[in-house]
């Protein structure tokens, strides 16, 4: 499933370091300052922790917490049974499934449990700062920092592109024409990347409204729903192993129903293709 070889031990290392392996005596530091989980901490009182999901925002990263691999528990338990590539690439589908439903202190101990994280903290930090709008943190540090885990640091330009044009979306919605003018000419166009696009982005400062400007740039305007959009668009020019695709159990899940659907002799066309649809728990078949 690893789309790039090279990138095998890497990935390994990016994304199940143990605080053993890498030496991060820091981040074993991080793991106990989560409030979860004391330092003498054996596993015993992991029920202690057991409560209501604290519910926040679905399309936002596990805490920090989760992020910070290696705790002494994870790297215990690496040490008495190594993972597999593949154990590991399961467990961080569903620590991504179960944050994605707001279960985060399991997500948490998921991976404090396995050793295992669920995206690098540099991947946290970025997505943070994208859906708050910090741009600027983004464009001085994130990119940077993401810069030496990607395959190909040339898509720094496209992911820059992407990011410049949602900032000048946001201040034109908001009616700063001036910030607008200077994100189009001072930061979009040096970047000397699809001129195309740039010319019809500068278009968008005659709309007179903000709606005018969000049916023809055909963007959700300023927010969570654009700003996660623009995540996902983002993601796919960074390894799986610093931030996974969204949702990626899904996909994978929608993927086997799609197979079993095509290869079920006596289909009914007319049932809907929602994975809610059918059961994933045994393979779907139509009686004849
Ligand atoms: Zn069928």
């Amino acid at each position: 499933m690893q789309a790039n070889g090279a990138g095998q031990g890497q990935n390994q290392e990016l994304a199940c370091l143990s605080a053993a392996q890498n030496g991060e005596s820091s981040s074993t530091e991080e793991a106990h300052s989560n409030g979860l989980i004391p330092s003498n901490n054996n596993g015993n009182n992991v029920n202690n922790n057991n409560g209501a999901p604290s519910g926040g925002d679905p399309g936002a990263p596990a805490s920090s917490a989760a992020a910070a691999s290696g705790s002494e528990m994870g790297a215990t338990l690496k040490k008495k049974k190594r993972l597999s590539q593949s154990e590991e690439d399961v467990i961080r589908l569903i620590g991504q499934h179960l944050h994605g439903l707001g279960l985060n202190q399991t997500v948490d101990l998921l991976m404090q449990e396995s050793g295992c994280r669920l995206e690098h903290p540099a991947a946290t930090k970025f997505r943070n700062h994208v859906m708050e709008g910090e741009w600027d943190k983004v464009a001085e540090n994130d990119l940077n920092e993401l810069k030496s885990l990607m395959h190909s640091p040339n898509a720094i330009v496209r992911m820059k592109f992407l990011l410049l044009q949602q900032k000048y979306l946001e201040y034109l919605e908001d009616g700063k024409v001036l910030e607008a003018l200077q994100v189009l000419r001072g930061e979009l166009t040096p970047l000397k990347y699809n001129t195309d696009r740039i010319h019809l982005l500068s278009g968008y400062l005659m709309c007179s409204h903000a709606e005018d400007l969000r049916a023809k740039a055909e963007w959700e305007g300023k927010g969570t729903a654009s700003r996660s959009k623009l995540l996902d668009k983002l993601q796919t020019y960074l390894p799986p192993s610093v931030m996974l695709p969204p949702r990626r159990l899904q996909t994978l899940l929608r993927q086997a129903v799609e197979l079993q659907r095509d290869r079920c002799l006596y289909h009914n066309t007319k049932l809907d293709g929602s994975l809610d649809s059918v059961s994933l728990l045994i393979d779907h078949v139509c009686s004849r």
